[in-house]
């Protein structure tokens, strides 16, 4: 005999847990089930983000922000500290002790909002019923009304180079080491391998990164690629572009990567190594055959802009389908999903999906890049304002990096927003927000900001747009 739900969702990341409470929340009864296990054997919620992702890789991003600042940038402030040490363990565990409350959060959460959290590996059979399959190999059927997959994404390995879990890792592994790796290599210049490289550059590693692509940030606006690799190569991050990898063998405890760039085969010998080029869709043995559910040539779950699969009842979020790869992104599909289900209105505007590098300046975009809108052949105006004439970013000791807006030429309607400074990741939403109420230049002119913030840049690139900035000078 089957369980019934009115709705089982499998996976409890970031676009599965919002799609099981919110369903909760619109009166259906619901079960999450979730497979994730640590490396200790433990389960535990909220999937790679929680576990894995963001939050753990944010937890170590901000330690050793600190760590640096104190030992490089507090003196400025007529600050000196002597005796600066790195305990590491401390740190690690910090960074686990926040990952442990907010996965255990997620359990409270749904045990207050009357979800039923079921451990173990789903299946999807035909007919929206789906077989769990526990640790200990035990079976339990359930029988839904609404099938939603989020079964997320799994790190990239590479041709040749298999993870070791000691010196070729991924990027799992390269947020719970256990000391500072002498000589890290990175393969993979996007944001996990930048904020990874960044982690460990400032506790010591000397690091360099292999980028594949010529292009810096290539789907970024070029303003703020150049700034962004400006920034990152003065912290001595050592990125090396069209830098392509052809193999790598571990001697004596090193790692000796070969790749090939413009000038020839290169070879770079590493202590670790951390391939970070992208994620894969994750389906393993998610679909019994005959389910209807179609995978595309890269394995992603195909679905429309609704994320039905064309199957009656089954709906598929997150990573496991198109667009790009972000927390934030799974989780409105996921409340998208839940309240179609209800019969309620849901929508995903895919054009306004903020994405954002935490690195030291934060790189913060939305919308269209200038390529994209000149490519468009839509006339368009551009303002640009420098941190450097922000008091509250004086103020921080935070001056580099700027503030880009883009608006069209005839209806000033703001077509992208790219930052490169402080807390950009957090300015950023005002930005969002604007381009969700498809807002003009002209409404965020038009706006009061409080003084001083690092939102007052924002505000003054609005007034750059039409060359009426107060705070800078603008250019004709
Ligand atoms: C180092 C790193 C840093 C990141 N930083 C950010 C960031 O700052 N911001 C951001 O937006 N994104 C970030 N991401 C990406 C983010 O983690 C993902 O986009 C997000 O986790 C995707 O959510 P999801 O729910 O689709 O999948 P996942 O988080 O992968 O969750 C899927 C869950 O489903 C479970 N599962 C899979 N198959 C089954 C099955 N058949 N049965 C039962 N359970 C199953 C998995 O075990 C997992 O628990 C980062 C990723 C990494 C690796």
């Amino acid at each position: 005999m089957a369980d019934e739900f009115d709705v089982v969702v499998i996976g409890a990341g970031p676009a599965g847990y919002p799609a099981a409470i919110r369903g909760a929340q619109n009166g259906l009864k619901v079960a999450c089930v979730d497979a994730w296990r640590n490396r200790d054997g433990t389960a535990a919620l909220g999937g790679t983000c929680l576990n894995a992702g963001c939050i753990p890789s944010k937890a170590l991003l901000e330690s050793t922000e600190l760590y640096h600042r104190l030992r490089k940038e507090f003196a400025v402030h007529g600050i000196r500290a002597s005796g600066i040490e790195l305990d590491l363990p401390t740190m690690q565990q910090r960074r686990a002790g926040i990952v442990k409350k907010m996965t255990d959060g997620i359990g409270a959460l749904f045990k207050a909002a009357g979800v039923t959290a079921i451990q173990g590996h789903g299946r999807l059979l035909p007919d929206r019923r789906v077989e769990v399959t526990a640790q200990d190999g035990s079976k339990r059927l359930l029988a839904a009304k609404h099938v939603v997959l989020a079964s997320g994404s799994a790190p990239i390995e590479l041709k040749g180079l298999p993870f070791d879990g000691e010196h070729i890792i991924d990027s799992w592994t390269a947020l719970e080491l256990g000391a500072v790796p002498k000589r890290l290599g990175v393969i993979g210049a996007g944001a996990i391998g930048l904020e990874l490289g960044s982690v460990w550059r400032r506790l010591g590693s000397e690091v360099v990164v292999l980028e594949a692509l010529n292009e810096f940030l290539a789907a970024a606006d070029r303003q703020l690629a150049r700034e962004a690799l400006r920034q990152l190569r003065q912290q001595e991050l050592d990125i090396r572009l069209g830098a392509s990898v052809s193999a790598a063998r571990t001697v004596s405890g090193a790692v000796e990567v070969s790749y090939d760039d413009a000038k020839g085969s290169q070879r770079v010998t590493v202590d670790t190594l951390i391939v970070a080029v992208g994620r894969r869709p994750y389906t393993e043995d998610l679909l019994a055959p005959d389910t209807g559910v179609i995978l595309d040539r890269r394995g992603f779950v195909t679905v429309d802009e609704q994320c039905a699969t064309g199957v009656d009842g089954v709906w598929a979020i997150g990573d496991c389908v198109r667009g790009p790869m972000l927390a934030h992104k799974g989780k409105e599909e996921g409340v998208m999903v839940a309240d179609l289900i209800a019969g309620r209105y849901g929508e995903v505007n895919y054009r306004a999906i903020p994405s954002i590098i935490y690195t030291a300046p934060e790189i913060a975009t939305v919308g269209a890049t200038e390529e994209q809108v000149k490519a468009s052949g839509r006339a368009y105006k551009v303002g640009v304002f420098p941190f450097l004439a922000n008091g509250r970013a004086r103020a921080l000791e935070a001056t580099a990096g700027f503030v880009k807006m883009i608006s069209a030429a005839d209806d000033d309607e703001i077509l992208g927003v790219h930052i490169i400074g402080p807390l950009a990741g957090e300015l950023i939403a005002e930005a969002v927000l604007a381009l969700e109420y498809r807002a003009s230049s002209e409404d965020l002119q038009r706006t009061m900001h409080a003084h001083p913030t690092l939102s007052e840049a924002l505000h003054e690139a609005s007034l750059a747009v039409d060359k009426r900035s107060i705070d800078s000078i603008n250019k004709s």
